[in-house]
């Protein structure tokens, strides 16, 4: 992706508000997938045999100003002295909530350490999303970053249920679990697992299915009934687990009735419409 170096060229310095990086993701997503409208840039680009972090511009924007701090720290690019004595007042703008306040390259990172979570715990040490204190005279840049873009990975995901009616249900600071469908989507093709299986992974877990409720929302077609059966309102799990005329195709596939019955009983769980459920790593402690 070459053209992730150009949109994030010049990020370290000032950083990029919110708004330009929702424009570049959708630049990069549009380069990810033919027809992005509709489909979840974060699905569609953490599930590609390449890691989410180099395709996906966010990354780099959002955790830029941070490793450069760590840097100008860690290397004494300045006077640590010098970094230190505005270091209070440029982590008191995030408060503001604006990028506007923005005006150097240390509130850059502080306002991008407060977009992910991040705070100040004194000059020179900043406390993670997670609890872990991160001390830029004790962490060499390298780590700052791998921790901070982890950090982009959890907003992202964060952003991602926040504005997925569907994921609703995942309750507070609870993330979907992408590291089951991506090596899913990563490992070699078989005979019964090839790139179109992957395809429509991806399209299912990026709430792409084009049933008769989303196509009917989106102006597509004049009503919201199934076009087999004549079911109003017939959304995903319709499609998937309840529609009668698809019994046929259902059976093929051998599974027990138990699993069609639970799926269709449950129709607004992201499990059976998505492939998606809360990561249950997000309860451990920090090592
Ligand atoms: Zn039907």
């Amino acid at each position: 992706m070459i053209i992730n170096p150009v949109v994030s060229y010049g990020s370290g310095r000032l950083g990029v508000s919110p708004a330009q990086v929702k424009t570049r993701r959708a630049l990069a997503h549009a380069c990810t997938v033919p027809k992005p409208r509709g489909r979840s840039a974060t699905i569609d680009m953490g599930l590609q045999k390449c890691e989410a972090r180099i395709l996906d511009p966010a990354f780099a924007l959002m955790s830029n100003p941070i490793h450069l701090l760590s840097c100008a720290i860690w290397d004494s690019w300045l006077p640590r002295s010098w970094i230190y004595r505005t270091w209070s007042s440029a982590f008191a703008f995030p408060e503001t909530g604006s990028w506007r306040a923005v005006v150097d390259p240390l509130t850059a990172a502080a306002m991008s350490c407060a977009r992910l979570g991040w705070s100040s715990v004194k000059p020179g040490t900043l406390r993670s999303h997670d609890g872990q204190i991160v001390c830029l005279t004790e962490l060499c840049p390298k780590t700052v970053q791998v921790l901070a873009k982890r950090a982009v990975q959890k907003r992202l995901l964060r952003d991602m249920v926040d504005g997925d009616a569907s994921l609703a249900g995942f309750g507070p600071d609870k993330v979907p679990w992408l590291l089951p469908l991506q090596k899913l989507v990563r490992c070699k093709y078989e005979d019964e697992w090839d790139a179109c299986d992957v395809g429509f992974l991806r399209a299912v877990v990026a709430g792409a299915m084009p049933s008769s409720q989303k196509l009917y929302e989106q102006g597509v077609i004049n009503n919201h009934t199934c076009q087999i059966c004549g079911t109003l309102h017939a959304g995903v799990s319709h499609r998937l687990y309840d529609c009668p005329k698809r019994e046929t195709w259902r059976r093929q596939y051998g599974l027990p009735d138990i699993i069609w019955h639970t799926a269709a009983a449950e129709p607004s769980n992201p499990f059976w419409n998505r492939a998606l459920m809360p990561d249950p790593t997000g309860d451990l402690s920090v090592p």
